[in-house]
This record gives structure tokens, sequence and C-alpha cells, in this order.
């Protein structure tokens, strides 16, 4: 674990040094849990956005876009449940000062449990090689039953906890289960309290009485109030999605880990509108889809897992995580649930305003259920940055520093370097780079060793060097440096742009999915 740790600061160093991720403010010592993409982070994350773009919105013809503004009325977050409900469980320890979420402490607890329960499966695997039957051990080993009857138990005490809101019970499970703060080591524990997420601020002047509005801490509510909007305008039919990339905000108690948890932060989100009764098919469907968008980029299959929600939210019938393996363990990046017809309920109730879909085959009004698929940029930014660093030893004890990024999503595709800054080499490194520019993120780079300038590619994950030397002046060829593999070959200039093209572009990645 503490070698874990430590490659998570690594590569948050990394992040920072070659200009993906800087801490906002960095100058008058920064502000707490805000980022700023730096030239290369930018490039990467609207790599990001635009294959989750293109994926909802050209792969499926009954999903459309919009993009609604951060403020709303401010009658939408009563309407949601977001001012009375949208509060974490905090609690603080008494000797570190440190303050912590209940709900993630006993978490946090529950997946120590799993652990223990895994490293015994894991032992006895490997005692008992193929004759191991891993159903018939979990059933009877008395160690993994006394475990799994551990955990079950806690995790019904919990959901109740959660459900019931019940903050007492909360913090006796914190007691009962001797838990301590990493940081001081002591169970000297607070009360638990509920805080609310929302930011507030004031539009229009006091003088004529300012009204309170928020910033918006999930970007779903935009399509929910617009649904009937774009539905009647563009004429759509059940089912049919709406999707939107954009900043949410929300005031957490914890921050940590980097992007993984900011109190400013980039969704995208898509709400799929259906007919009552077929959402749960509608909820496997995305479930399914949304998996296969992130295995997709070729991060490793086994980084995956679904985790079910142990507290179903008051309106929702079904809800799943997907989970990401980061350095800091198994994380959610992206949730899908289904909303019922929880928000368009509610909104038709506090608006007064009949917002029901006429459904012209059923001849019928009715308010139609959610599947919704929430992800978050940035987090979605820090597995794909996690998953790709490595520090590689080098034959010849060299090493490198790489980020086997994803090519589609590479800020940087391909690098022109002249060999040597003179007889026309630089010249003809420029013509390729104007011809280039077009279609990729091309750089040119002639200063220091051709060695230094494949290594800055490496650490910002370009997947493609082209070096241009004397033989290119005779006969048109380059020299073509893939990233992971090192391997170089000599090709036509007149071949690379195809190369390239087959390699980066996001249409391959989308075929993948179609
Ligand atoms: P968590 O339990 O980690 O607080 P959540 O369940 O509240 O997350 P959702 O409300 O389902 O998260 O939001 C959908 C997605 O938005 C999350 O899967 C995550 O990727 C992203 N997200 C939520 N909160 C943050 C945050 N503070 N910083 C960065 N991304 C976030």
């Amino acid at each position: 674990m503490a070698q874990q740790e430590d490659v998570f600061k690594k590569i948050v160093s990394h992040a920072k040094e070659y200009g993906f991720v800087f801490q906002s403010s960095e100058i008058y010592d920064g502000l707490a849990a805000v980022y700023d993409y730096g030239q290369n982070g930018v490039e990467m994350k609207n790599n990001i956005k635009r294959y989750w773009w293109d994926a909802m919105t050209l792969l499926h013809e009954n999903i459309v876009g919009i993009d609604s503004a951060i403020f709303m009325h401010p009658t939408i977050w009563k309407a949601s449940g977001h001012v009375d409900a949208f509060n974490d469980p905090l609690i603080d320890n008494r000797d570190s000062k440190k303050r912590y979420r209940a709900d993630v402490l006993i978490e946090e607890d529950l997946a120590k449990l799993d652990d223990k329960i895994e490293k015994e499966v894991a032992k006895a695997k490997k005692r008992f090689g193929d004759s191991f039957d891993e159903d018939m051990f979990r059933q009877t080993n008395p160690r993994v039953m006394e475990y799994t009857k551990q955990r079950e138990d806690l995790h019904e005490r919990f959901a109740k906890a959660m459900n019931d809101n019940n903050l007492d019970e909360l913090r006796q499970i914190i007691i009962d289960r001797e838990i301590v703060c990493p940081i001081s080591g002591t169970k000297n524990w607070t009360e638990v309290r509920q805080f609310n997420l929302m930011f507030k601020t004031e539009m229009g002047s006091t003088a004529d009485g300012a009204m309170t509005v928020y910033l918006r801490p999930e970007t779903a509510q935009g399509i929910f109030v617009n649904y009937l909007n774009v539905q009647k305008t563009g004429r759509m039919r059940l089912p049919f999605g709406i999707a939107q990339i954009g900043k949410a905000f929300r005031n957490e108690i914890v921050a940590r880990q980097f992007i993984f948890r900011m109190r400013e932060f980039e969704q995208m989100e898509m709400q799929f509108f259906v007919r009552p009764g077929q959402e749960l098919e509608w909820f496997e469907y995305w479930k399914q889809w949304r998996l296969r968008w992130h295995k997709a980029l070729g991060l490793g299959d086994s980084k995956y897992r679904y985790h079910d929600h142990d507290k179903l939210a008051h309106y929702a019938n079904a809800a799943t995580d997907i989970e990401f393996e980061m350095p800091f363990g198994f994380k959610e990046v992206e949730g899908i649930h289904s909303r019922t017809n929880f928000d368009l309920s509610q909104h038709e109730k506090f608006s007064g305003k009949n917002i029901k879909y006429f459904d012209p085959e059923l001849n019928e009004s009715y308010t139609p259920y959610v599947i919704e698929t929430s992800i978050g940029v940035d987090r979605m930014f820090l597995s794909v940055l996690c998953s790709s660093y490595e520090e590689q030893k080098l034959e010849g004890g060299d090493t490198r520093v790489v980020l086997h990024l994803p090519a589609a999503l590479a800020p940087v595709k391909c690098a022109v370097m002249p060999l040597v800054r003179k007889d026309g080499l630089p010249e003809k490194a420029q013509e390729i780079v104007n011809d280039l520019k077009f279609d990729f993120a091309t750089r040119y780079d002639e200063k220091d060793s051709i060695g230094k300038r494949y290594r800055r590619q490496d650490a910002i994950g370009t997947p493609f060097c082209i070096t241009v030397d004397h033989q290119t002046l005779e006969d048109s060829t380059v020299t073509l440096r893939e990233r992971d593999s090192m391997e170089q070959t000599r090709v036509n200039i007149a071949d690379l742009h195809k190369l390239i093209h087959d390699n980066v572009s996001l249409t391959s990645l989308l075929r993948k999915l179609a």
C-alpha cells in the first residue's frame, strides 16, 4: 500500500511537471480541492469529453445534447430534494482535528472485511491448485464464514442507519467497530452531523431583494427541466436521451486524493427517458453499454468492477457504480441510476406545470421514467492518467517515464524532429508539420539530443515521433517511432497521414462500440 501511495505521489507531481494539472491559485498557496488543467491536461480532457459526447450522440440516433446554465431557479433544488437532503454525515476526530465522512469510514471498514475474505480465498487457491473448489471453500471455511457473517451484519446495520438517516447509529457503528482515525490513531470521535454540500450565492442587488441561488451540484436537473422543450422541438419519441457536459459544484467535506474529489468539477450526464415499466431493462442496457465504453480504451479489463448501491436514494429503484482500480483502491468513476419518475414528478408538483409526455402509440399521457448515466470528467481523467503511468527500466540500466495513454486521448498525437539543426532538415520537418497539423495535434521539436526529445514525448504520452534525417532529403522517408514498443520503422512521408490516423483517431475507438 505504501508503495502504491508513493506511485500516486509521483503521478501527481508528474501531472504538474508536464502541464497536465496545476493546483488552483498556486502562487497564493492554493485553494483546497480546486484544480486547473494545463496545456496538455486541457487537450486530454477535451479528448475524453469528445469520446463521451460522440459515443452518446453519434452512436445513438435517439440521444441529443444540450448545454444548460449553471444557475437555475432555486426552487429546482427544493423540488429535486437537494436543499433538504443533499447532505453528508460528517464526524471529527478530537485529537487530530481531522474531519471525515462517517459513511466513508464505515465503507472502508467493509472493504477491509472484503479484503480479508479475498486473501483467505487466494491463499487456499494457491495451496490446493487445480483441485480447488472455491464455492465450497467460501461456504465451509470457518474463518471465511466468520468474516462473511461480520460483513453481512455490518452491511445490514449500515444500510439501515443510512436509510433511516440515523446519525447516532452511524456513530455507534464507528465506536463498535473500533474504527480509528488514520492520523491520530485514536477513537476520540465527536457526534455525527449533517452537512449540506451546495454552494450558495446571491443573484440581483440587495436593494431589490436579492435571491439566493445555488451553484448546481449536478448537471442532471438542467436536463429534467428542459426535457419537454427538447422532446417537442426535436420531435423526439420515447425512448430518447439527453446528454450534457458541464461544471458542477459541491462543498465536499473531505477533499483529498487530488482530482478525485474536487469542489468544482465537471460531469458528463445522460438522462434516458423511457416508458414506465421498461426502466429495469434499460437500466441493464446502460449498465452494460457504459462498461463497454470504458473497456474499449484498453486500460485493462480487470481494473473495472460494478458496485451495487447499499443505500438506494429515496427515488431510485436500481443503482450501480462502475469502479476503477486507482492507486488508492477501487473507486467510483461513474454511477448508473434508475431514478423512476421522481425528478419529473417533483418538477411537475413544484412548478405547477403539466410536463407529461404524450405517447402517440399508446394514445395517453404519462410521466416518463429515467435512467441516468453520470460520470465525472476529472475522475475519468485520473483513472486514465494513473493506469497509463509507468517508470520503465530499459536495457542498459536506463529508465524512462512513459504515459501509455490510449492514443485517441493523448494530448499530442505526433512530434516531428529534425535529427540535426542544419542541412535543411528543420525545413523539411516543418513541411511535414504543416501537412499533419490540420488533422492531428502535432509538435515540432529540435532542442536537445534526439534521445531526450523522445523522453519528453514519452512523458506526455505522444504515440508517435517522426524523425527527419539526411536520408529523408534523398528518398522522402522518415523514421516513425512508436511510444510503447519504442520500435522504429522507415516509412514514406506520403503514408504518414494514414498510419497516424488509423492509430490515433477517435473513429477507430468509436468503431469498437458500434
Ligand atoms: P461520491 O460517493 O464519491 O461522493 P457520488 O455518488 O456523490 O460520489 P454522483 O452524485 O453519483 O457521485 O456523481 C456522479 C459522478 O460525478 C461520480 O461518479 C463522479 O465521477 C463525479 N463526482 C461526484 N462528486 C465529485 C467530486 N467531488 N469531484 C470529482 N468528481 C465527482
